[in-house]
């Protein structure tokens, strides 16, 4: 349990907290996606890559710039964690914290993902998700978050005094990485990083902040539909918590593939081109 305030409230603390709160990030200024032009070509697309990723396992697929990527639930309500790199350059990977500043804790329809610095760019944008008549439920809870982390085998060891479980999705994904690449375990280990939790219902509850998880609402059918802005490469790990609804971390819950698709489209959307990297001079005041 988390120790309650031992300071008592000043006089004024509840005009304090009646403070209206004001937009951290106020994103009118932010080039915007041309959503209409992307979903314009959605009608003819042409189906290149299929890929599935073994429940309680992980998986690596290319898709290049210009592409569409579908996630797709094919069996049974799951959970992906999604990693995404720079087919090129793995150094610049998804980077949850400014998407999830940019965009709110949970993304969809139109959002951009956006790579970490000093890249920082959009490099994918959301162009499908059947998800999006969830909205935020009475709970606060919302699918498709960028504020969990993924499900760790350190975490766990700390929650469960030395546990030692090798399936959870920072594990899956290392092992995917590193044989997609070539690479040693550790070194893999490092480049994997805070995902996107595809189909995950989450929140942070209102009374103390925590952030809680509940079954998701996705079926088989569902999908999840990006347009990659550079030539990316695509990990994912299907949890092991299944649909989420009670325990990660374990092999108790049922799990089930995904599926991945990627589509080329027949025409590239009116006027779109791979964005630039950042353009800030990185001089940093000297
Ligand atoms: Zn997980």
């Amino acid at each position: 349990m988390k120790p309650k305030g031992i300071t008592p409230a000043p006089q004024d603390a509840a005009a304090r907290k009646a403070v209206t709160p004001v937009i951290c990030y106020p994103v009118e200024s932010l080039p915007r996606p041309d959503l209409a032009a992307y979903r314009a070509v959605r009608d003819d697309l042409e189906l290149v890559d299929r890929v599935m990723v073994p429940a309680r396992d992980a998986a690596c697929w290319p898709v290049p710039a210009g592409h569409f990527c579908r996630i797709l639930c094919s069996e049974g309500s799951q959970v992906g964690d999604l990693n995404l790199f720079n087919a090129h350059d793995f150094n610049e990977r998804l980077y949850t914290g400014k998407t999830r500043a940019l965009n709110g804790t949970h993304v969809g329809l139109g959002d951009q993902l956006f790579s970490n610095m000093p890249y920082l760019r959009p490099i994918a944008t959301i162009t499908h998700d059947t998800l999006d008549w969830y909205g935020f439920d009475e709970f606060g809870g919302s699918v498709h978050d960028v504020i969990g982390t993924r499900c760790d085998p350190y975490t766990h060891n700390l929650l469960s005094n030395g546990g030692q479980y090798h399936y959870c999705c920072h594990s899956n994904l290392t092992r995917a990485f590193a044989k997609h690449t070539g690479k040693a375990l550790a070194e893999a280990s490092v480049h994997i990083h805070d995902v996107l939790n595809v189909f995950m219902c989450t929140g942070f509850t209102r009374d103390s902040g925590q952030y809680f998880m509940k079954a998701s609402p996705v079926r088989p059918g569902d999908y999840l539909e990006f347009f990659a802005e550079i030539d990316l490469l695509g990990c994912m790990s299907a949890c092991p918590g299944g649909d989420c609804s009670s325990e990660h971390s374990s092999d108790t819950a049922a799990c089930y593939p995904l599926e991945v698709e990627v589509y080329k489209p027949v025409r590239q959307p009116r006027a779109w081109t791979s964005p630039a990297l950042n353009g800030y001079d990185g001089t940093h005041g000297l």
